[in-house]
């Protein structure tokens, strides 16, 4: 954000003593804090991963420079409260010549997070005088390729020794099913030989002999994420091979899917 300017009004009160002791009077004292450059906040990981969102309230102490020397949160979620605090000793005020005094204003910062289908996102920082910053952290569902030096890794087919392309592919969460052997006695032959049934027409058999890089879908563990595709390098002579198998094997619509 450039430079933006705004006016934040303070009221400093200042009691004076006379030299009796007796509280004789208040003189009200109103200066301007003027805006002149802001910082946006980084979204806590923590905060994001727990779902928070919401206002921080910082009060900031000016001194005559222009510069924030002190970021105190007064309100707010205490998950979003130092990133607020961090951010706002990076603002920058008006300088005053003629007087020493430190001023003092607020700040509001305003955590908002949005999902959005990309690999590359920016976030939205949105700055609405006199005093209140809004972030928009946004968050990609689509996770981006492990680049070698800022550039697609290049790599062939061990199956067809064909270049692979970048692409996207579904991301499965979940576990495998365990491959489990029972014990040798006549009542689990039949649950062995089912098991081998099973692997035999699964789709991760197939795809391990005929279309090893076809990368259709990949594993996500067993964590839900807001993840839902992911970059990857695939081979189109296997991706062929899988539309084929998925078209041809009878067995692909009852059996072949289960894994
Ligand atoms: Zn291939």
């Amino acid at each position: 954000m450039g430079k933006c300017v705004a006016v934040l009004i303070f009221i400093l009160l200042a009691a004076k003593i006379s030299g009796s002791g007796e509280a004789l009077a208040e003189t009200r004292q109103i200066e301007e804090l003027t805006v002149t450059s802001t910082a946006a906040p980084v979204y806590p990981p923590i905060a994001r991963a727990a779902n928070v969102q919401g206002e921080v309230i910082v009060s900031v102490s000016v001194n005559p420079q222009g510069d924030v020397i002190a970021a105190l949160a007064l309100e707010g979620h205490v998950l979003l409260r130092k990133a607020a605090e961090s951010a706002a000793l990076k603002w920058k005020f008006n300088s005053l010549s003629q007087t020493s005094n430190t001023r003092v204003g607020q700040i509001t910062f305003s955590f908002k997070f949005e999902f959005e289908e990309a690999v590359e996102v920016k976030d939205d920082i949105i700055f609405a005088p006199p005093g209140r910053l809004e972030l928009i952290h946004k968050v990609p569902t689509i996770l981006s390729i492990q680049k070698v030096n800022g550039r697609i890794p290049e790599e062939n087919c061990p199956m067809h020794g064909e270049r692979m392309r970048l692409g996207q592919a579904e991301i499965l969460y979940g576990l495998p099913r365990a491959e489990f052997g029972h014990p040798n006695d006549l009542a689990h032959i039949w649950q062995n030989v089912w098991q081998k049934i099973r692997r035999r027409f699964s789709y991760y058999e197939a795809a391990r002999k005929h279309f090893p890089e076809s990368n259709l879908l990949v594993w996500g563990g067993c964590q839900v994420g807001v993840v839902k595709k992911s970059e990857m390098l695939y081979c189109q002579r296997c991706r062929n091979a899988e539309l084929k198998w998925r078209k041809k094997s009878i067995l692909a619509k009852g059996l072949a899917l289960m894994r």
